[in-house]
């Protein structure tokens, strides 16, 4: 991983114009990428070839669609009728045969399906994906949802009503993150929207996750538009931090974690603190900003680990007060318990454990493990901030992890704070997936108990 240095200017939808439907001419392209074709066994009975393309449900099967979700398991389907291939864009039908919705099909994926629109007049076309990212830019251009920042997340996907597509800022550059076939097919036409809207230096693609292999997509990573500055730099409450677009992990920066950043700042003063997970440090430079006593950060990810340090300096920060440690924090958190070192304040941000529900147990496990051993390091009245970025775990039963970590470890502890991503990554009320990101802060009572 290589991180870049900017001083680009910030890029932000200007507040004199704030509708940028207004601003963006009807261009009428056709989409871009028409060559996909189907991969992998369809498990879907397929109905006649010559039939209109279309996807027909199981009886019963409406109901999420009816309550506005997005998504169509294969499960669902009772036929697909056609001869559609991945990224095609279908009417999906109840088993009566009403229309339901307009959806991208995919049928590499255990989402055999992602509805673009509800509507059966509403045509998935150029014009709707214009009016899509118009409607995401101006929320955040009217809501203000990243205050104080250069960086913010444009779209989020499925909650932006564009399943599939993560925009992500950082001054004047774009990163784009195509995670669905639908996406994939639209890429070209977004790609110019958001060029058309927002003027950017350049347009990067990131659409190298994992989670592209689910849905049957190669991973691709490059500029989409323009040219990647030498340096990306992204200004964070008056703390700066390089960007590595082309390397770094999601796209680059972690966003979603702006406010929760913020607020650590807050309660750090004359703390030692303790950030496993820190990435590039954004944690840590809060920390140390709000007067930490010392601050021990530890990543597994050396490249982070040098951006980290090079984030301090750039923010002329004390790095007399810092210590870096290349580590696995399991079994960091081992040793600094050996070591018997204590801490005011522990920060637990890791990385996903479960993508999805399936993997919630073994997650569980992980999460357990590491809440446990933060609290036996935790001094009486220290604060914990904990999290869990895992679609697979629930807000309820991340929390039931964390209050059985705190029994095994002897401590009761209150909540003080609930925590989720920041307000640009905001969550579609009927797509309670959305809310991938929570957090809890915990402070430990004076006395411990008998385990
Ligand atoms: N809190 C950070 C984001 C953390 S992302 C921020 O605000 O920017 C999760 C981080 O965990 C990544 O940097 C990754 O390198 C690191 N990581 C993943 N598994 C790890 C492990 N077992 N031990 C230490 N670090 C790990």
């Amino acid at each position: 991983m290589t991180r870049q240095k900017s001083s680009s200017t910030p890029h932000r939808p200007s507040q004199g114009n704030r509708d940028f439907r207004n601003r963006i001419q009807r261009s009428g392209k056709s989409p871009g990428d028409q060559k996909n074709t189907p991969r992998g066994a369809p498990q879907i009975p397929t109905g006649s070839a010559t039939a209109p393309s279309g996807i027909l449900l199981k009886a019963g099967r409406e109901k999420s669609l009816l309550r506005r979700h997005p998504w169509i398991f294969s499960g669902a389907i009772e036929r697909v009728d056609g001869a559609p291939v991945s990224g095609d864009t279908l009417p999906v039908r109840d088993a009566a045969g009403n229309f339901l919705a307009w959806a991208a099909y995919n049928p590499d994926s255990q989402i055999s399906a992602r509805v673009w629109s509800f509507s059966e007049t509403e045509k998935v076309d150029a014009e709707f994906f214009r009016g899509r990212i118009a409607d995401a830019l101006a929320a955040r251009n009217e809501l203000n949802l990243a205050r104080n920042s250069n960086g913010m997340r444009l779209i989020h996907a499925e909650s932006d009503g564009l399943p599939g597509l993560i925009v992500d800022q950082y001054g004047d550059v774009l990163v784009m993150q195509i995670g669905s076939a639908g996406a994939e097919r639209w890429r070209d036409i977004c790609a110019d929207m958001l060029q058309e809207c927002c003027k950017p230096a350049c347009i990067y693609e990131r659409s190298d996750s994992d989670s592209r292999a689910l849905e049957g997509l190669e991973p691709r990573n490059g500029v989409l538009r323009g040219t990647l500055p030498d340096n990306v730099e992204v200004v964070e409450n008056g703390l700066r931090f390089r960007v590595d677009v082309a390397a770094g992990q999601k796209t680059g920066f972690y966003l979603d974690q702006r406010d929760n950043r913020a607020l650590t700042g807050t309660l750090a003063h004359d703390k030692d603190v303790l950030n496993c997970f820190c990435y590039t440090g954004g944690f840590s430079l809060y920390a140390l900003r709000g007067a930490a006593k010392s601050v021990l950060s530890i990543d597994a990810s050396g490249e982070a680990l040098r951006i980290a340090a090079e984030n301090l300096a750039n923010n002329g920060l004390d790095p007399s007060r810092a210590e870096w440690l290349e580590a696995d924090v399991f079994q960091a958190l081992r040793t600094l318990r050996d070591q018997n070192r204590k801490f005011d304040l522990i920060i637990l941000d890791p990385p996903k454990f479960a993508p999805t529900a399936a993997f919630a147990e073994k997650a569980a496990r992980g999460y357990k493990d590491i809440n446990l051993l933060a609290f036996k390091l935790l001094r009486p009245g220290g604060l914990l901030f904990t999290y869990s970025c895992s679609g697979g775990i629930s807000e309820d039963l991340f929390q039931k992890i964390v209050a059985g970590a705190a029994l095994d470890a002897g401590v009761d502890a209150q909540i003080v704070h609930y925590l989720h991503a920041s307000a640009d990554h905001p969550v579609l009320l009927s797509f309670p997936e959305g809310a991938y990101l929570k957090g809890l802060v915990l402070r430990v009572a004076q006395s411990v108990h008998a385990p």
